[in-house]
């Protein structure tokens, strides 16, 4: 393995599912739904298989998904992309991710995350050759939130790329129009190109706005948004997500994207286009049962004793471990299954300051109330 991947290994997901399956033990660890994605769109997959859309999709993805893709952001977003040319279809959001950093970032250029980070940023800016340099967002009143002095000095001379994930992963933070303001005062000062994640983009609480970056001033030009199917569908395993950016930008992604994969599933996009066309009201009620997940999921491990802190959005709660006496959540989410039967991942590993995410660990709540239930109950066990 080259130099600059061996500080990867496995990931923590995958590690953390192992440990579920090996111990028998209700995995809160990996976020995954536990029931389908809607039915129509499940049989529009088989139909598609059936009907013969067997063979290589077009590069760029099926024009009816680029279409829908482009409908969706205009609608909801009030943002224009011309499906011809400035949509890429993607084997997820993981695949668009990587292709952008290595069609955007050359080596030594620096790439900033705020920490915790989704750990295939990383490992795409190792790929790259470039430096990450994190933000750590910070828990302020019961949330974590930029730090926008933090964001400033972290930018210098070598600074090309931002990477913004918002709703976040994993600490449930939605960017608020202030927070992403500063992001795109610094984008606009420094000239970087922003990347953002947006595959939560359905799921927020309490009727929390998501604001993508693009839509502020001066930033559509800027910024590649990404986004996928498998959150806002409840798909994770289709693996179908795209880019939306101006064209030259899209053309450098999908420059790159066809030597990694060439083109994305046929099956899936035809699908997935007629859920972004016919499932958005499946997609709000998807919503609402996750905001009563929620709420579910914070009050059960209130009970258990951990300081749990409420999510504006995506499907993990994040949870304070000091209150119940331990201190470091590696080590706890290892020991997790022996001592209550549950898995849960431990926050620090998305940090590079080892010791800022040390007394957390994230619990995922898209899971069905009775596996919610029990593992409250297998935790109310630590106290
Ligand atoms: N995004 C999912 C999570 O955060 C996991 C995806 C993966 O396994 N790579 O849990």
């Amino acid at each position: 393995l080259v130099a600059r991947m061996r500080a990867f290994g496995t990931t923590v997901f995958a590690e953390m599912t192992a440990l579920a399956v090996r111990t028998g033990s209700l995995n809160l660890g990996q976020g995954f739904p536990d029931t389908d994605g809607p039915a129509a769109m499940l049989d529009r997959a088989v139909e598609a298989v059936r009907s013969g859309l067997n063979q290589y999709p077009p590069g760029p993805g099926l024009p009816e998904l680029r279409q829908a893709v482009a409908e969706h952001h205009k609608e909801r977003y009030g943002l224009a992309y011309d499906p011809d040319g400035e949509v890429l279809v993607t084997v997820g959001a993981t695949e668009a991710i990587t292709a952008a950093v290595l069609a955007l970032c050359e080596p030594g250029d620096e790439v900033i995350v705020f920490e915790p980070y989704y750990d295939s940023y990383a490992a795409a800016i190792a790929l790259a050759q470039g430096v990450r340099r994190a933000v750590t967002l910070r828990p302020v009143a019961g949330r974590f939130a930029v730090d926008p002095d933090e964001l400033r000095a972290a930018v210098g001379p070598r600074t090309r790329l931002i990477i913004v994930n918002s709703p976040h992963n994993p600490t449930g933070t939605v960017f608020t129009r202030e927070e992403l303001e500063a992001i795109a005062a610094v984008c606009l000062e420094h000239d970087l190109i922003a990347i953002t994640d947006e595959v939560y983009e359905h799921l927020t609480f309490d009727g929390t706005p998501h604001i993508p970056l693009a839509t502020l001033p001066g930033m559509r030009e800027r910024t590649v948004m990404i986004s996928s199917a498998g959150k806002t569908f409840s798909v994770t395993g289709w693996k179908t997500g795209w880019v939306c950016a101006p064209a030259p930008l899209v053309t450098a992604v999908q420059t790159v994207k066809q030597f990694l994969t060439f083109t994305a599933n046929g099956p899936w996009q035809a699908a997935v286009a007629y859920a972004l066309r016919n499932e958005m009201a499946w997609v709000a009620s998807l919503r609402d049962e996750l905001q009563a997940k929620r709420d579910r999921l914070v009050a059960g491990l209130t009970e258990a004793g951990f300081a749990a802190l409420r999510p504006a959005g995506t499907y993990f709660v994040q949870a304070d471990i000091r209150p119940l006496g331990f201190t470091d959540g590696l080590d706890l989410a290892r020991r997790l299954p022996e001592l209550a039967g549950v898995v849960a991942i431990p926050t620090q590993v998305f940090y590079d300051d080892a010791t800022a995410g040390r007394h957390f660990v994230r619990f995922a709540f898209c899971k069905r109330d009775e596996v919610i239930d029990e593992a409250v109950r297998r935790l109310a066990r630590l106290g």
